[in-house]
């Protein structure tokens, strides 16, 4: 295996392991990461920071620390969507390998065989996974109406597969952050690089909601009878309700970043970008 060495010193690789072991452990104190959560970033930022250097880690960065400052403040601002999410604002693992998977496989290939695609398509799936991300933190930041993606009918907020006019700006966001946080290191025109971008996470957040409307795990509260992702629900255990048990919002959130990913191909194919 030839790691390409004009990039990636022994040097990069130790400050890159140190920098991760930070950032996990500063994590886990304040409580972004549960410490699951805490060791699997460790080991993927490793990774990421190690073998890609500042550019590789600037936007990963921008993705986790904005998304998980917007978790705990939409937290402090409306508690009452909580009742559907299966998991609280604190990310564990799988939540980690959901979201940052794909980029640690990217950064490693890039190490081996290095070509600005892999750069291009990091972007586009940490596009696709910020946009949803915040699609659903500021969408849920205040009530609002929100619709089944699928059919428009009305559903209450929070539910997966729920769109609202504020979660859609809140997708735009999510991409524009990371959209400045590539900017310094791409190779095509800026108008180029706009539409790639904001096209992916628009398009990897939008599967996400059609995935969570269709074939993701939903149980239904035998309490309440509000169906939720949660396994528990008033204190009672919810029953399977609708969607395949093994989807949950973390494989569906995956399925968004390769979604991304795969669209971000698709442009490049078809419109020559
Ligand atoms: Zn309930």
């Amino acid at each position: 295996m030839i790691l390409n060495a004009s990039e990636i010193s022994v040097s990069t690789v130790l400050i890159g392991i140190l920098f991760a072991a930070l950032i996990s452990g500063i994590s886990f104190r304040v409580k972004f990461l549960t410490l699951s959560g805490s060791i699997a970033t460790f080991i993927l930022a490793s990774f990421i920071f190690g073998l890609g250097g500042i550019k590789w880690s600037v936007p990963i960065l921008t993705f986790f620390i904005l998304s998980s400052i917007l978790s705990k403040l939409r937290k402090k601002k409306n508690e009452n969507v909580e009742i559907y999410f299966e998991k609280s604002g604190v990310r564990d693992y799988l939540q980690v390998i959901a979201n940052g998977g794909l980029g640690g496989v990217l950064v490693v290939i890039n190490a081996i065989h290095p070509n600005e695609i892999y750069y291009m398509i990091y972007l586009a799936t940490l596009s696709a996974v910020c946009a949803d991300t915040w699609a659903t933190e500021i969408g849920t930041w205040k009530k609002t109406a929100t619709y089944n993606i699928l059919n428009f009918k009305s559903v209450e907020q929070g539910v997966s597969g729920g769109i609202s006019a504020i979660g859609t700006i809140g997708a735009v966001l999510g991409s524009i952050a990371i959209l400045f946080s590539g900017i310094l290191w791409i190779d095509i025109s800026y108008i180029h690089y706009t539409i790639l971008i904001i096209t992916t996470g628009l398009f990897g957040s939008m599967i996400d909601s059609i995935l969570g409307a269709t074939i993701q795990a939903q149980n239904k509260c035998s309490v309440c009878n509000k169906v939720t992702e949660k396994n528990v629900h008033c204190g009672n255990e919810a029953n399977h309700f609708s969607g395949y048990k093994w989807i949950n919002n973390d494989v569906v959130n995956f399925f968004s970043g390769i979604a991304g990913a795969l669209f971000l191909l698709f442009l490049k194919a078809t419109i020559k970008i």
